[in-house]
Formats: structure tokens, C-alpha cells, sequence
């Protein structure tokens, strides 16, 4: 089997589960509905989506995606923006998206000590 980063097959960049009774969670999404990241890798970490905060009953805060559909909107566009993002994960602090949304720290912002 060929290591990910070097194969030039596609397929397990994205599936879409019809038969999900959820399905399509999402409205908005334009190209092949990828479920792959059903939930999302970012959740906890700093993103660009358009997430609103609420508090859980336990007081804490979570975000709420049911507006974002990037890590939905076709298989390799999904699949690279969630490469993408986790490359440098910093973990979301618990604010609102901010505008313009938050930008993808340069590889200069994590490195320091
Ligand atoms: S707003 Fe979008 S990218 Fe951000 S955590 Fe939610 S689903 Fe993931």
C-alpha cells in the first residue's frame, strides 16, 4: 500500500453516506458531500467556519457549525482544508468567529519556544 502523501488515489479522501438519516446535514454544499469529517477535526481548534458559541449545561463553551460547510464541500477541496488547518492546530479559546475569520498562523507563529 502506497503512503497517502505519495499515492495518486483519490478514494480515501472523502464518502458520502447516503443512507445517513442526518443526510444532507449541511445545506450549502455545492460539490460531492463529503462525510468523512461528519465530525469535524477542528472542533476544538481555531478555525475559519462561521460557528456561533453557546454554552453547554455543563457551562462550557462549544461551537455550534450547523452553518459551515468546509469540511463537507467536496472530497479533495475537504480533505485539504482540514490537511491544511491541522498542520499547526491551536486550540480555540472559547470566542466567537471573528471578521474577517481567523487566518492559519504562518509556520513562523508556532515554531516559537
Ligand atoms: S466551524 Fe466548520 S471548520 Fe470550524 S469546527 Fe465547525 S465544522 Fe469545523
Amino acid at each position: 500500500m502506497e503512503p497517502k502523501d505519495t499515492t495518486y488515489n483519490e478514494a480515501f479522501k472523502g464518502f458520502t453516506n447516503t443512507a445517513c438519516p442526518f443526510y444532507p446535514c449541511h445545506k450549502g454544499v455545492e460539490r460531492e458531500f463529503n462525510c468523512l469529517f461528519c465530525y469535524c477535526p477542528l472542533i476544538a481548534y481555531e478555525c475559519p467556519g462561521p460557528y456561533k458559541v453557546f454554552t453547554d449545561k455543563h457551562g462550557l463553551k462549544r461551537k455550534d457549525c450547523s452553518d459551515c460547510t468546509l469540511p463537507h464541500n467536496g472530497y479533495r477541496q475537504s480533505w485539504n482544508f482540514i490537511q491544511k488547518w491541522l498542520e499547526r492546530p491551536v486550540v480555540w479559546d472559547g470566542h466567537e468567529q471573528t471578521s474577517p475569520p481567523v487566518q492559519r498562523p504562518r509556520e513562523d507563529e508556532t515554531e516559537r519556544g
